[in-house]
Order: C-alpha cells, then sequence, then structure tokens
C-alpha cells in the first residue's frame, strides 16, 4: 500500500498523506463488501432506516468539521461547504424513508399469485470526482445503502479527506463494519478494479466523459449495471423580454460558484442580439463585484482551482480568444484564477464547445427562440440549463425542446435531493436523487406461487 499526499489547494502546502491502495487491498476491501451484504440485506426495514437516520444525526454533529476539512483540502468557501456536508446529513434522512417503502406490485394472473420484489443488488462500487466529494459521495452511498446493498467508495485523489471522515461517521452512527468502506487510491487501480471484480454489481460513476466513456465498456465485459454523471457545457439563455437586472445578476454564480468546477455550470451564455450589449452592461459589474479569496473568509463567494495543472488546463484556453473583462483573483500562493468572460466569435470557438471545468463564460448573441434552441442544442452534452423569459407559452417551448436533464426557468437551481438529476447525451445515463436513484439500486424479481 503506498501513501498521497494531499494539498491545500488555496496554499499549494500539503495538507497530510493518506493510503492509496492497492489491488489486493481493493479486493480485501470488496470480498469484506460482498460478506457484509449477507447481514445487511436482511436487516429489518425499520432497523436499517433507524441505522441511515443515526448516520444522518452523525453527519450533523461534525457538520462544521466536514466542512473545514472541504475548505482546506478542495477550496470550496465556507458557505458551499457547509451547504455540502448538510445535504450529506438531509440525503441520508430522505433515503431513511425508504426501506419501509420499498415495495413491489401483486399483478393479477390466473392459477396463482404474482408478486414482485425490489432485490438490492450487491456490492455496489462509488466513483467520486474531486469537485463535490461530500454530495457527490452521499448520492451514491445513501439510496445504495437504503436499499440493502453494501458500498465501497473511492473518492478522487486530489480530496479523499471528507470521505475517509464519513467513513469513521457511518461506524460512529452504528453501521455494521464493512457495510460502508472507503477505499482511497488511484482511479487506475481501485476504480478500475470496482469495474472488474465480479463480485461488484454496479459501478456508480462521476468524472470525465472519457474516463466514464472507458467504464462503461468495461462494465460491459459483465453486463455490470453502471450510472455515469459526466461533463457539461449547459446553456443560459436570457431573452430580451426577461428581467434584465436579475438574469444579470445571477449568471455570475451559475458559472462561477465552485471556481467553475462544476458539471452544472452554465458556462455557455446565450443572449438575445437586441438586448446583447445592454446585457453585457449589467454583467460586467457584477463579475467584477465576484469575491474571488481565501475560502475559510465568509465573504469568500469563490476560492481557487483545485490544482496547478488543472489551473494550466484552464489557461489554455484563453489563448487567442477575445476576452471581454474579467474579474480579480489573489495573487500569490494556490491555484487562483480570475472570473473571466470571453466573447465567441463562433459556435467553433473551444472555449465554446468544450467543458472547461473553471471560471471562464462564454458569450454569443443569438437572433430568435429557434436560433436560440438549435445554438443550446448544438453539443454533445446535456446536463443542465437555464432560461429567462416572462412569456410562459416561449418558457414552455423552449423548456421542452432544449436537450438536457435538468432545466431552470428563470432561476439557477439544478439539485434537490428529492427530485432527479442527471444528463441527456454525453452528459450520463441513469438519475440520482429522488425515488428513480432508489430503484437503480434493486433488481426487480417476479415471483409466481401457484395456487394448486
Ligand atoms: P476523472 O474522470 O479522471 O476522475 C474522476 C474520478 O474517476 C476520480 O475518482 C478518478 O480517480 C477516477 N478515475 C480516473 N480514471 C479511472 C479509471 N480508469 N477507472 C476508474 N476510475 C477512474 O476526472 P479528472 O479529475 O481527471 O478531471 C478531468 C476533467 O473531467 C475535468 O477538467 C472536467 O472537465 C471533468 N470532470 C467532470 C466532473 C463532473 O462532475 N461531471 C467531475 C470531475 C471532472 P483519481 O482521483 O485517482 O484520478
Amino acid at each position: 500500500m503506498g501513501t498521497t499526499e494531499v494539498i491545500n489547494p488555496a496554499t499549494g502546502r500539503v495538507l497530510t498523506t493518506v493510503p492509496s491502495l492497492g489491488v489486493a487491498e481493493t479486493d480485501a476491501a470488496i470480498e469484506r463488501a460482498q460478506r457484509a451484504f449477507v447481514e445487511w440485506r436482511r436487516v429489518a426495514p425499520g432497523d436499517r432506516a433507524r441505522l441511515l437516520r443515526q448516520f444522518a444525526a452523525t453527519v450533523d454533529e461534525h457538520l462544521e468539521e466536514l466542512a473545514a476539512l472541504e475548505v482546506s483540502n478542495a477550496g470550496h468557501t465556507s458557505g458551499n461547504a457547509r451547504w455540502e456536508a448538510g445535504n450529506v446529513r438531509d440525503v441520508l434522512d430522505y433515503y431513511a424513508g425508504a426501506p419501509e417503502r420499498l415495495s413491489g406490485r401483486q399483478i393479477p394472473v390466473p392459477g396463482g399469485l404474482d408478486v414482485t420484489f425490489h432485490e438490492p443488488l450487491g456490492v455496489v462500487g462509488i466513483i467520486v470526482p474531486w469537485n463535490f466529494p461530500m454530495p457527490i459521495a452521499g448520492w451514491g452511498f445513501a439510496p445504495a445503502l437504503a436499499a440493502g446493498n453494501t458500498v465501497v467508495l473511492k473518492p478522487a485523489e486530489l480530496t479523499p479527506l471528507t470521505a475517509i471522515r464519513l467513513g469513521e461517521l457511518a461506524l460512529e452512527a452504528g453501521l455494521p463494519a464493512d457495510v460502508f468502506q472507503v477505499v482511497p487510491g488511484k482511479g487506475s487501480v481501485v476504480g478500475q478494479r470496482f469495474v472488474t471484480h465480479p463480485a461488484v454489481r454496479k459501478v456508480c460513476f462521476t468524472g470525465s466523459t472519457d474516463v466514464g466513456k472507458a467504464i462503461m465498456a468495461g462494465c460491459a465485459d459483465q453486463v455490470k449495471r453502471v450510472t455515469l454523471e459526466l461533463g457539461g457545457k449547459s446553456a443560459n439563455i436570457v431573452f430580451a423580454d426577461a428581467d434584465l437586472e436579475k438574469a444579470a445578476a445571477a449568471a455570475p454564480s451559475s458559472v462561477f460558484d465552485n471556481a467553475g468546477q462544476d458539471c452544472c455550470a452554465r458556462s455557455r451564455l446565450l443572449v438575445e442580439q437586441s438586448v446583447f450589449d445592454k446585457f453585457l452592461a449589467l454583467l460586467e459589474p457584477a463579475v467584477k463585484a465576484f469575491r474571488v479569496s481565501d475560502p475559510a473568509l465568509d465573504t469568500a463567494e469563490m476560492g481557487p482551482l483545485i490544482s496547478a495543472g488543472h489551473r494550466a488546463t484552464v489557461a489554455s484556453y484563453l489563448d487567442g480568444a477575445d476576452v471581454a473583462f474579467t474579474g480579480s483573483a489573489p495573487d500569490g500562493d494556490g491555484w487562483w484564477f480570475p472570473p473571466t468572460v470571453l466573447l465567441a466569435r463562433s459556435t467553433g470557438d473551444r472555449h465554446w464547445r468544450e467543458e472547461v471545468f473553471g471560471p471562464v463564460l462564454s458569450v454569443l448573441p443569438f437572433r430568435d427562440e429557434e436560433e436560440a434552441v438549435r445554438l443550446a442544442n448544438d453539443t454533445a452534452y446535456g446536463l443542465s440549463g437555464s432560461l429567462w423569459t416572462r412569456d410562459l407559452g416561449r418558457a414552455l417551448r423552449v423548456s421542452r425542446a432544449v436537450e438536457t436533464g435538468a432545466l431552470s426557468v428563470n432561476s439557477h437551481s439544478s439539485v434537490r435531493y428529492w427530485t432527479p438529476f442527471g444528463g441527456m447525451k454525453q452528459s450520463g445515463l441513469g438519475r440520482e436523487l429522488g425515488p428513480d436513484a432508489l430503484l437503480s439500486f434493486t433488481d426487480v424479481k417476479n415471483v409466481f406461487l401457484a395456487d394448486s
């Protein structure tokens, strides 16, 4: 077993080191989870519910501690990190209601009784990225455990600290040993073993589209279930009749929140031609006022990027680009990058087409509703998006026409733990959160009992 250094992205300094598991240790964890599944699936629904509620309560007691870990390890602002820890608590509470409600159907058939059961799958492997370590972990493990599965969870190498702590808190809350294990290590080692080990019956992956495709291809070999939450290049469409002041005030956080390292980032801004200049004039002061600072400060709206390498990647999108205006960022240590607004010359611009995953907003005018929809859909992705208009009919028409898993009208809200979340096209497969996610951690069994 090796070790990995964990870096604070706001200072560039080493915070601590954590274990990095090899194949043998990963196999041992998977096999422990397989043995634990035998008992966990038989735990009475009410008892499983109580354990999940206790886990939620334990997370709540450690909310400030978890948030502080995320501020130092992922560079998240204190406000965001508190929300993220609270989200894990809420997701656990929500799915704690599931074990007693998860039921099949009785279907009328001649000659006996036909009933369906939602059976747990077995061991579920969850692979988490570095951008939202806590919520993305919780969106996987809470429904998986509620449905009676056991879980092995691999955090991103860059951000393992909150996941490791959540593993300890699960035990503190009374979850039986090996029902929920955190297995830190490299994606190419630990994550890959989730794909190839036959005891892992489902892989939940959030991360880049290329790795997601490779995981899906690897899982095909064993017809293993997969849920994929991949990249995005979401559109923020502003029509001339919208409340422009409100739309302009909301636009910066919709793309610069979490330093743009957000699969739901509205990184393509489409503005109706007739109000294009007016809208940019409203947007500029809002971007310049966006507070980028030490993420531990309560006033911070944005912290640093996750790593030096990622900052170099984000910076490469500015090569030869037409910069409209930028905000400011601290100098000195840490992987800082200012909020940046680019004018797209055409839809072929690299920054317009690719997921930058940084605080970079690309802007393009459109002529009419038809062109807005066409431009919004001119991408391989389809995860999220927003549109701003006061015309109810247009809001409905455009909502139906944009190919995306989540869309908000006159807001930038994407995620609520009781509603489904996931992507269309190359943004993913399957849904997280809400009732849909719970069922995705089960297989349906049909049983017929003859009456004679
Ligand atoms: P990756 O897709 O490489 O990593 C995401 C997770 O997958 C990490 O836990 C990683 O482990 C693991 N992983 C990597 N390779 C494999 C593999 N072969 N088998 C199994 N698991 C694997 O994303 P990056 O961190 O490299 O980020 C690159 C880009 O991906 C970003 O710039 C962004 O565009 C996009 N991205 C999108 C996210 C989203 O929310 N949709 C989240 C993160 C990234 P390890 O930490 O060891 O690399």
